[in-house]
C-alpha cells in the first residue's frame, strides 16, 4: 500500500479535514489492499457513530410523470417506453402502511417533477398527502418532488415532512448541463438552501459512471460539506430502458466500483451522516458490498403488490419481495449488523434538527 494512502486514511480517521487533491487520492485506490483498507476504515468510522445499527427507508414511487428530460432517467419526458402512472392518495397511504408494517423507519414519497409543480393547488394537495401519510403511519416522511418553489417547501414542512431530497447528481456545471438538460444548476442548489431555512433536513447525492472524474467527485464532497447535508448518497448510473444506443445495458464495472469507493470516502468525510445503500441499483445481491463500504441506511424498499416502479430499476426484486425488510435481515445478521428501531432512528435524526 502506498504510504500516502495510509497517511490519508489515518488523517480521515482522526477527522482532520482533507483538501480536494487528498480526497481525490482516497477515491482512487490502486490495489486491492488499498481498497480493503479504505472499506475497513469506513466500517470503523460507521461503528464509532452508528454502532451496528442500520436504518431502513420505504419508498413509494407515487407518480412517474415528469416535466424534465434528464438523460440518465427512465422517467424522462421524452421516453415513450417509460411506465407512467399517478397513484391515488388511498393507494399511496396503503403502500406506505405496508412498508411501515415491515418495520421501515421512514417513508420516502418520490415522484417525477410534475408539470404542475409550480401551482399552489398541486403543492397544497401534496402537503395534504404528506399530512395523511404522517397521521396514518406515524413515521417520518421524506419528500422527493424535484424543484419546488420556496412556499411549497414551507407547506411541506408545515404538513410534517422531515426531509427534502433533491440531488444535483454532479457538482460540475458542465456535466450538469448535459445530464439535466434545460435545468438550472443554481436553482436546484438554491432549493436545498431554502429547504434548510424552513427547517427541512436535506439529502444531497451524486451519480457515478456518468463521465465524471475523481476530481469531480472530490469537488462534490466539498460541496456537500458546504451544504452540511445530514444525508448524502452516491449511486451508480443504471442505463434506463430505451436509452440511447451508445449507453451500456447495465451499470458498468467502473460505475459500480466508483459508487462503492465513493460510499467509503463519504463515510470517512461525514462520520455522523446517513449514507444509503440503495436496493434500486443491484437489488438484494448488491447490498452486502454497499454495507461493507460503510453505508448505514438501506433505501428503496418497495411493496411487491402495489404496481409501483423503481426509478433506476423498474422492477428489480420488487415482484419477488426482494425489496422487503424481511429479505435483508439475514444479510444484516450475517454481517453482524442490526436493523434500527424507530426509536433509534428518531434519536439519530433529532441530533440533526
Ligand atoms: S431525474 Fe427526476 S427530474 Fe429528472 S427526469 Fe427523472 S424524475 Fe424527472
Amino acid at each position: 500500500m502506498r504510504p500516502r494512502y495510509t497517511e490519508l486514511l489515518c488523517k480521515s480517521l482522526n477527522q482532520d479535514s482533507l483538501v480536494s487533491n487528498e480526497i481525490e487520492y482516497l477515491l482512487t485506490p490502486y490495489s486491492q489492499d488499498e481498497r480493503e483498507a479504505l472499506y475497513k476504515s469506513a466500517q470503523i468510522m460507521r461503528e464509532q457513530y452508528s454502532g451496528n445499527l442500520i436504518y431502513t427507508y420505504g419508498f413509494v414511487y407515487l407518480s412517474t410523470i415528469c416535466r424534465n428530460d434528464c438523460l440518465f432517467c427512465a422517467w424522462r419526458r421524452s421516453n415513450p417506453n417509460s411506465v407512467r402512472y399517478r397513484k391515488t392518495n388511498a393507494e399511496i397511504v396503503s403502500a406506505a402502511q405496508t412498508l411501515v408494517d415491515q418495520g421501515v423507519n421512514l417513508i420516502d414519497l418520490t415522484m417525477g417533477e410534475d408539470p404542475d409543480v409550480d401551482k399552489r393547488s398541486y403543492l397544497e394537495s401534496t402537503a395534504e398527502l404528506i399530512l395523511d401519510v404522517r397521521k396514518r403511519t406515524g413515521v417520518p416522511v421524506m419528500i422527493s418532488p424535484g424543484l419546488v418553489p420556496s412556499y411549497g417547501l414551507a407547506l411541506f414542512r408545515e404538513a410534517g415532512a422531515l426531509w427534502y431530497a433533491c440531488y444535483q447528481e454532479t457538482h460540475s456545471p458542465f456535466l450538469f448541463a448535459q445530464l439535466r438538460s434545460g435545468q438550472s444548476y443554481e436553482n436546484r442548489w438554491q432549493a436545498k438552501l431554502e429547504a434548510k431555512k424552513t427547517g427541512l433536513l436535506v439529502e444531497e447525492g451524486v451519480l457515478c459512471g456518468v463521465g465524471e472524474s475523481a476530481k469531480d467527485l472530490a469537488n462534490s464532497i466539498l460541496a456537500m460539506k458546504e451544504l452540511a447535508a445530514p444525508q448524502v448518497r452516491a449511486m451508480a448510473f443504471v442505463p434506463p430502458p430505451s436509452s440511447p444506443k451508445w449507453m451500456p445495458e447495465k451499470p458498468s464495472e467502473l460505475a459500480r466500483q466508483r459508487e462503492l469507493d465513493m460510499i467509503a470516502v463519504l463515510r470517512l468525510s461525514f462520520p455522523h451522516t446517513l449514507i444509503p445503500a440503495s436496493l434500486d441499483v443491484e437489488g438484494l445481491s448488491g447490498l452486502s458490498d454497499r454495507l461493507t463500504a460503510g453505508a448505514n441506511l438501506i433505501t428503496s424498499f418497495v411493496p411487491s403488490d402495489k404496481g409501483l416502479a423503481g426509478v433506476a430499476q423498474n422492477d428489480l426484486d420488487i415482484g419477488n419481495e426482494g425489496r422487503s425488510v424481511q429479505a435483508v435481515l439475514p444479510i444484516l445478521e450475517e454481517m453482524g449488523l442490526t436493523q434500527a428501531t424507530n426509536a433509534d432512528y428518531l434519536e439519530k435524526v433529532m441530533a440533526y434538527a
